[in-house]
C-alpha cells in the first residue's frame, strides 16, 4: 500500500482544462518517486495514499494543490541593458538567472518592447487545474539512500548522481 516511505511507479497522464496532454508516463518507462518526499505536487500525493498495485484512480488538483496561483510578483519588467549584447531574446525562450542563494530560478520571456523585456518566473503550470489519470505499477520500501536523499532512485532518479 502506499505511504510514506515507499517507492512507488505510476502510469500516468496529465491534462489541463481543455484536455491538451501535458505529461505523460507509461509502463514502459514509468515515472517513480518517493511518497511522502513532496517530490511531487502536494494534492497528488494525498490522492495516492493508500493505493496499491493495480489501482487506477483520476485525480483533479487546483492550483492551490499543485503548482501554486500565478503570481504578478514573479512578473518582472526589465532592462534590455541587463542581458548579454548579443543575446536574442525572442518571447517564449526561457533561462535560469542566479537570484543569490546559489539557486537558479527559471524566467520565460514574455515579451519584448523596445529596451524592456517582460519575464515570468512563474512555474510554467502555476494557475492551472491538473487532471491526473494515474495507474499504480509498483510500490516497494524505498532504501536507506533513497530515504536519506529524499528521493526514488528508480528510471530517470538517478540524474543527479
Ligand atoms: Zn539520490
Amino acid at each position: 500500500m502506499i505511504k510514506a516511505g515507499k517507492v512507488v511507479e505510476l502510469k500516468y497522464s496529465l491534462k489541463n482544462t481543455k484536455g491538451e496532454i501535458l505529461d505523460q508516463a507509461d509502463a514502459n518507462d514509468p515515472f517513480s518517486y518517493l511518497h511522502g518526499a513532496e517530490q511531487i505536487v502536494p494534492g497528488l500525493e494525498s490522492a495516492l495514499e493508500g493505493l496499491k498495485v493495480g489501482d487506477k484512480k483520476d485525480v483533479v488538483v487546483s492550483p492551490e494543490e499543485g503548482y501554486g496561483p500565478k503570481s504578478e510578483e514573479l512578473r518582472l519588467l526589465v532592462n534590455r541593458s541587463q542581458f548579454p549584447k548579443d543575446m536574442d531574446l525572442k518571447p517564449g525562450m526561457s533561462f535560469e538567472a542566479d537570484t543569490g542563494g546559489g539557486h537558479g530560478m527559471a524566467f520565460t520571456v514574455e515579451s519584448v518592447s523596445g529596451d524592456k523585456v517582460q519575464l515570468d518566473g512563474n512555474h510554467p503550470l502555476a494557475g492551472e487545474t491538473l487532471h491526473f489519470a494515474v495507474e499504480v505499477l509498483k510500490v516497494r520500501d524505498a532504501t536507506d539512500e533513497e530515504k536519506d536523499h529524499g528521493h526514488s532512485h528508480s528510471g530517470d532518479g538517478h540524474h543527479h548522481h
